[in-house]
């Protein structure tokens, strides 16, 4: 990186057409150069061959190509991959790959920590540092996508969920504008179908994105659907309450007719009671959603355990009773710690992690 130069993945639409036309070159460049640096992965200008020498050579001296170092690597036995990514400032942030059939979602990160402070959180316990720039979040698929070519995979990334580190509704222009990115055909040309923003709740950013043109899923981190019990563990919660939070999922989708899905995390002993079961009931009343549970993931020093296998099932067996569809989360990626801020925690305070593969 040339602190002289300007990355040109950071530029807008508007202002890498103002620079083209500066040069008095035809306005299609624009897209031949976006075709080059979000769907192609190109990293060098002289790749970019259907552009004119000239203009190749006037790219390298204004630009550089934009990218993450991959700081660590950790393959799990089940295929799930996890990058330690290392940004220009040196922060940190991670993204995952995880191949289930034909799916090869990634799980990307919209900001580098989480001010939210979730107590079952890895992500929670680093605190806020900043939020990614839309380049930075297209960046961390394009790094899957590259590692799928490189190990001879057919299958390029199918979708992408944002359920990384952070909060993607408090970073929500650049969250908006790398869907936008990720979706175009000109781009990774992902469906918008198969791209889900996970929120805990930001209000605004939840009307904001029912209003927005651009189509997506919807998750909410429900976990607990007794006001309490939600305020001990999500601290977001004494300030969002389940009554505010329903009418803004009622208007979602109201406006998209997207089903939205409620993530609820099985923290046994804590949310998984009939009374929680109950209270679930009385939140969701004639909304429509599904639900997905995820056995909660330990790390070191959080405060909660994983449901054993048979307290999981015993707990989708009753919910299942419900009539809504009910699906359980996979743990992937266990042996690499496969939830949100989990590998940042272990490289960096080095905690001994016994089977896992590291390249
Ligand atoms: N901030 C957003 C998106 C990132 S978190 C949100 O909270 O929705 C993405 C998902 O990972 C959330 O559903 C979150 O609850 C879940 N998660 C976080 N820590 C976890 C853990 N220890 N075990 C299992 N799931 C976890
Ligand atoms: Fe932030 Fe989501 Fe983690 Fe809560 S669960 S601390 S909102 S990343």
């Amino acid at each position: 990186m040339d602190p002289e130069k300007k990355n040109i993945k950071s530029l807008s639409k508007k202002e890498l057409e103002e620079y083209l036309r500066e040069l008095g070159e035809p306005k299609y460049r624009r897209k031949q150069i976006f075709t080059w640096l979000f769907q192609k992965m190109a990293y060098d200008f002289n790749e970019f061959t259907d552009l004119p020498k000239a203009l190749r050579q006037r790219l390298a001296s204004d630009f550089y190509i934009g990218r993450l170092e991959v700081k660590h690597r950790a393959v799990s036995s089940d295929g799930t991959v996890k990058f330690l990514l290392k940004l220009e400032d040196g922060l940190e942030v991670e993204t995952v790959l995880i191949p289930d059939g034909k799916r090869r979602t990634v799980c990307v990160s919209s900001q580098v920590g989480c001010a939210l402070g979730c107590t079952f959180c890895a992500t929670g316990t680093l605190g806020f540092k900043r939020n990614l720039a839309t380049w930075e979040i297209v960046e961390q698929v394009l790094i899957a996508r590259r590692y799928l070519r490189d190990i001879g995979e057919e299958r390029d990334v199918t979708n992408v969920v944002f359920m990384g580190m952070g909060e993607p509704l408090l970073n929500l222009d650049a969250v908006l504008q790398a869907i936008h990115i990720l979706n175009h055909d000109r781009g990774p040309n992902i469906g918008a179908r198969k791209i889900t923003v996970s929120t805990l709740g930001i209000l605004e950013g939840i009307y904001r994105l029912a209003d927005s043109p651009i189509q997506f899923k919807l998750a909410l981190s429900l976990h607990s659907a007794i006001q309490e019990k939600r305020e001990k563990i999500m601290p977001l919660a004494k300030r969002v309450s389940l009554k505010d939070l329903k009418k803004a999922i009622a208007y979602f989708y109201l406006k998209k007719r997207r089903w939205v899905t409620l993530e609820y995390i099985h923290l046994p002993g804590y949310n998984d009671t009939e009374e929680d079961i109950q209270a679930l009931v009385a939140f969701i009343g004639t909304l429509p959603v599904k639900i997905n549970v995820i056995p909660y993931n330990p790390y070191p020093g959080g405060p909660f355990r994983s449901p054993t296998p048979e307290e999981f099932e015993d707990f989708i067996r009753r919910l299942r009773r419900l009539p809504w569809t009910v699906t359980p989360r996979k743990p992937r990626g266990r042996d690499i710690f496969g939830a949100c801020g989990q590998l940042f925690l272990h490289v960096n305070r080095a905690e001994p992690v016994k089977g896992v593969q590291t390249r």
